[in-house]
């Protein structure tokens, strides 16, 4: 090889090498949490298990969400969380298309991994019967980040405002929210059906759950918003939904929710709308079906029910 050979071949080299750095460099800068640690990616990048009871959510009952460690995707909420005795935590549900599943290398297993950026996370396990849902996410803490709801990175905020598909539809867009759930709250039933929630006997709403980050939105927007793509003053029922399951209804989380919506109701009461909207303390939030999730993207219908009309 001639020296100019040498050298050419010596530099692309040097641009490669570079490059992979960079690229590194730009996936572990992704995480709003930091780098990973050894033991993080010990487990999260090679596939490997803290020891059992050893891990910090493993008993922790706290209200909040539980995100990827490693690019910040929020992956479960408190409210799927189960005290399974394991020794790590347990979910019997995830967020819409969270977390992947995959036939584990030892062949037996199946492996959970985060959809957004491939993390290891444990494994799930079905027919253990220790929930309704039949379904145990056994997660490793070390892979997730606990996210309470004072949290200045990811909140929630409920509303309930007719059919969820409408709801979730308008909002899901909007800057700042991370994630928007169609389910089930303010019954007394566990874990209902869509169809059970239709008898109008449970108690609950259909009910939407936002996501959001709250350096990029904050829930007076959003509770705003909400009382403007759906109609307020109507009761117990949204255009063409009719019963108790279409009320009206903001689920706060906190006090700050609770006076917000009261002042967002006051407002539209003195401007002579004679509003419908209950404001409940949130209690838990059951995720609809999964054919309920996504309704008109995957559909490519058109919401019937929910258009935007400027109120304040
Ligand atoms: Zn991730």
């Amino acid at each position: 090889m001639t020296r100019r050979a040498r050298t050419a071949v010596f530099l692309v080299l040097v641009l490669f090498l570079e490059g992979y750095a960079l690229n590194l460099f730009a996936k572990e800068s992704q995480s709003p949490y930091g780098p990973l640690n050894d033991e993080e990616k010990r487990v999260i990048d090679e596939s490997g298990t803290e020891q059992a009871f050893t891990g910090k959510y493993t008993d922790l009952n706290l209200m909040g969400v539980y995100a990827c460690r490693k690019c910040g995707a929020p992956l479960y909420r408190s409210d799927d969380k189960f005290p399974s005795r394991c020794g790590w935590p347990a979910f019997d549900n995830e967020l819409p298309s969270a977390v992947k599943r995959s036939l584990d290398p030892d062949g037996r297993r199946t492996e959970i991994t985060c959809a957004r950026c491939g993390a290891h996370l444990g494994h799930v396990f079905l027919g253990e019967q220790l929930t309704s849902r039949d379904t145990r996410h056994c997660v490793n803490s070390i892979c997730m980040v606990f996210e309470s709801q004072d949290s200045k990175r990811l909140q929630r905020a409920v509303f309930a405002g007719g059919c969820f598909w409408g709801v979730e539809e308008r909002m899901k867009n909007l800057p700042g929210v991370v994630c928007a759930t169609s389910g089930f709250t303010g019954g007394r039933k566990a874990n209902p059906t869509y169809k059970e929630v239709c008898t109008g006997r449970t108690g609950h709403a259909e009910a939407v759950e936002i996501i959001f980050d709250p350096t990029k939105t904050d829930y007076e927007t959003l509770c705003m918003y909400f009382l403007e793509i759906h109609d307020p003053t109507e009761k117990n029922r949204q255009g063409p939904d009719v019963g108790t399951q279409y009320r009206s209804g903001i689920f706060y989380l906190d006090e700050a929710q609770k006076k917000t919506a009261r002042k967002l109701l006051k407002i539209l009461r003195e401007k002579g709308y004679n509003v419908q909207t209950e404001v409940e303390p949130f209690r838990h939030f059951w995720q609809a079906e999964r054919y309920h999730q996504n309704y008109y993207e995957r559909t490519g219908k058109t919401p019937y029910c929910h258009t935007y009309q400027k109120r304040f």
